[in-house]
């Protein structure tokens, strides 16, 4: 490791600079700021408290990192996850930021050298786990940060670990107020992705940010197509997906069981597609290493549960592919939302059936959990299944979902192939009335083949040929029967009967439908024409001849400068940089500064080498 006082340091970078924006260009490299950026930035730097909540991707971390440039002493950074912080340092070390990580993967003699450059005055930034912030030792050398070079600030990333309800809970988070008792001049940023008002609320009276100013960002996602299809081959309709609209991309597919996730991985792989899998039943060691290549090589999928979640900071994450339903909608949107932090288009793509919802409804029912969990659960279900089966933009109930008001985005399979919308009032009533006349006591499989009339072996032994629903149904096929019934039990006409091995049963509501006082309207999924199409999503996916040339030589460079720095490549060039540069081709160090995302830093260490690629 670095020794904290040989990081790359350089002085002038910003004590001449002492304005947000020089800093942002001169560091950064970017020329402008995003969204709400400024403002926060320009509150923290003057000393506020405040509560940040923005989409990932949004870019919270310059909310801190600047502030903690701007202001006199190291800012304190607490984040709960190691492999985080190390790779943030990096990026900060590579933008020629001081900065440093105390936590558990060091020795003794490491942290001590570190907090010896914190008092030394030789840091910007810090990077604390949070059960090492709270202890004597800690609190003591903070306390001599203030009398000394003094304490910028105290940013809280990841704040909803704070949140007892939510499953990211970090019991040392709830001491983080303590921060404010012992040290109230120092300003708090906390910040999280998380959009729920309830997570909020709990976020404020924890951290006792009564005072704070709250900077609530939208929380759409507009580089993020999101795309849900009707579960007919689950296994060849995702390898027509990877190989038709992202192949060599890196990804993230999630798989509900742990031994679903070791299956598709071994799947895709005997393809010849590069697939790890990640879950939490496997041994740590093998998980690590599996995280680590996901993060540091291109072209990696990584086929997980939900294990693998927060904290995975890869901005260059080109699709999520969903192979089971979520739990709740708040769900659907963190785990999609870990596609496409970079900005660049990326996909939100899914695969759902009938038995999708009857897993989950069974789950929830079986459960150990007192009645009013399941009541909350069963609710959120509906609220996702609403989301499934919605022939409105998925975009706007999405958001809706979180109190945000928007308009047709454009940009996903509804608005971009609108969902043919059938009147299936006469099939629901047929169905119906065939789960009535069966006794209630058979699932959809069944039921289907007594609606077409399929004469056979458990026909004759429960003596359903005879049923007057008996062939009713031939004028529909088997799959859009299978539609009808899905969405029959996600609109709540029927409920499955877990107890008896996932009987159909009619509800309140079914009566009127066969009453015929109520109509029921059905959609058609379609496995899309044009957006299973190639589509490519890549920063230089426009690139071509020369320009592409220029961007595979300069991706194979980057691969190996990482390699020799030991970081993630994107810590090196983001996709968007190296396809800018393969784009405009500079042939001066002046022209290779003006393009994003190439700050002071990285034009001194770098710039050579690219202009001498360029010029080869
Ligand atoms: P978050 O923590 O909110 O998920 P990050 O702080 O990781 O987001 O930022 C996401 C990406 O956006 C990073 O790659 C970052 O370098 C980039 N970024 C942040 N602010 C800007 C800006 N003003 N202009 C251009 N890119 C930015
Ligand atoms: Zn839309």
């Amino acid at each position: 490791m670095d020794s904290p006082a040989a990081a790359h340091r350089d002085d002038d970078l910003h004590h001449d600079d002492r304005d947000a924006l020089s800093v942002l260009k001169k560091v950064f490299g970017y020329a402008s700021f995003r969204g709400p950026q400024a403002d926060i930035i320009d509150h923290v730097t003057q000393g506020g408290d405040s509560l940040v909540l923005m989409p990932t991707g949004g870019g919270k971390s310059m909310c801190y990192q600047i502030p903690s440039l701007l202001r006199r002493g190291p800012g304190i950074v607490v984040s709960p996850l190691i492999a985080l912080m190390q790779d943030q340092v990096s990026a900060l070390k590579e933008a020629g930021v001081s900065a440093a990580f105390l936590n558990s993967s060091q020795t003794a003699a490491e942290s001590a050298a570190i907090e010896r450059a914190l008092i030394a005055g030789d840091i910007d930034i810090a990077y604390v786990a949070p059960e090492r912030l709270m202890t004597g030792r800690f609190l003591n050398l903070l306390e001599r940060l203030q009398e000394g070079p003094g304490l910028a600030l105290f940013a809280i990333d990841e704040a909803h670990c704070v949140s007892q309800w939510g499953h990211d809970f970090r019991p040392e988070y709830i001491q983080l107020s303590m921060l404010h008792e012992r040290f109230p001049s120092v300003p708090r940023i906390a910040l999280t992705a998380t959009a729920d008002p309830q997570t909020r609320a709990e976020i404020v009276e924890r951290l006792g940010l009564g005072e704070a100013r709250i900077f609530v960002s939208s929380f759409d996602r507009p580089n993020i197509r999101y795309r849900i299809v009707e579960k007919n081959d689950a296994r060849m309709q995702l390898l027509r997906f990877l190989r038709n609209e992202h192949p060599g991309e890196s990804g993230i597919v999630y798989c509900l069981s742990r031994r679903k996730v070791d299956e598709t991985a071994a799947w895709l792989m005997s393809e010849g597609i590069t697939a790890l899998p990640y879950h939490a039943g496997m041994d740590s060691a093998d998980r690590a290493e599996n995280q680590a290549r996901f993060l540091r090589e291109d072209r990696i999928i990584m086929v997980a549960t939900i294990a693998f979640g927060m904290g995975i900071d890869k901005p260059d994450v080109r699709f999520v592919a969903h192979m089971d339903l979520p739990k709740s909608v708040e769900a659907y949107y963190q785990e999609t939302g870990r596609a496409g932090r970079d900005g660049e288009p990326a996909d939100a793509w899914m695969v759902y059936g009938l038995g999708d919802v009857v897993n989950h409804r069974r789950m929830i029912e079986q459960s150990e959990a007192e009645d009013q969990f399941k009541r909350v659960a069963g609710a959120k279900l509906d609220a996702l299944l609403g989301l499934c089966e919605s022939h409105t933009c998925r975009r706007v109930r999405l958001l809706d979902y979180f109190d945000e008001a928007s308009a047709p985005c454009g940009n996903c399979d509804v608005c971009l192939e609108p969902p043919e919308v059938w009147d299936g009032t006469d099939a629901a009533r047929k169905a119906l009335s065939c789960v009535y006349r069966a006794g209630q006591r058979f699932g959809a499989v069944h039921i289907i083949d007594i609606l077409l009339g399929k004469d056979s072996e458990r026909m004759q032994k429960w003596g359903h040929a005879t049923l007057s629903t008996f062939g009713i149904g031939r004028d529909i096929d088997e799959k859009t029967w299978r539609a009808v019934f899905r969405q029959l039990v996600a609109q709540g006409y029927l409920v499955v009967d877990h107890e008896r091995y996932g009987a159909l049963q009619l509800t309140e509501t079914s009566r009127a439908v066969l009453k015929g006082e109520q109509s029921v309207m059905l959609r058609k999924m379609i496995e899309s024409k044009k957006s299973s199409s190639k589509r490519s999503s890549v920063a230089a996916a426009p690139l071509q001849g020369e320009e592409r040339e220029r961007w595979e030589r300069l991706r194979s460079w980057r691969a190996a400068t990482a390699k020799e720095h030991s970081v993630p490549a994107y810590v090196v060039f983001h996709d968007a940089t190296l396809a800018e540069i393969a784009r405009q081709c500079p042939q001066s160090m002046d022209a290779l500064a003006g393009v994003s995302g190439v700050g002071a830093a990285k034009l001194e260490r770098y710039g050579e080498a690219i202009l001498k690629l360029l010029g080869d």
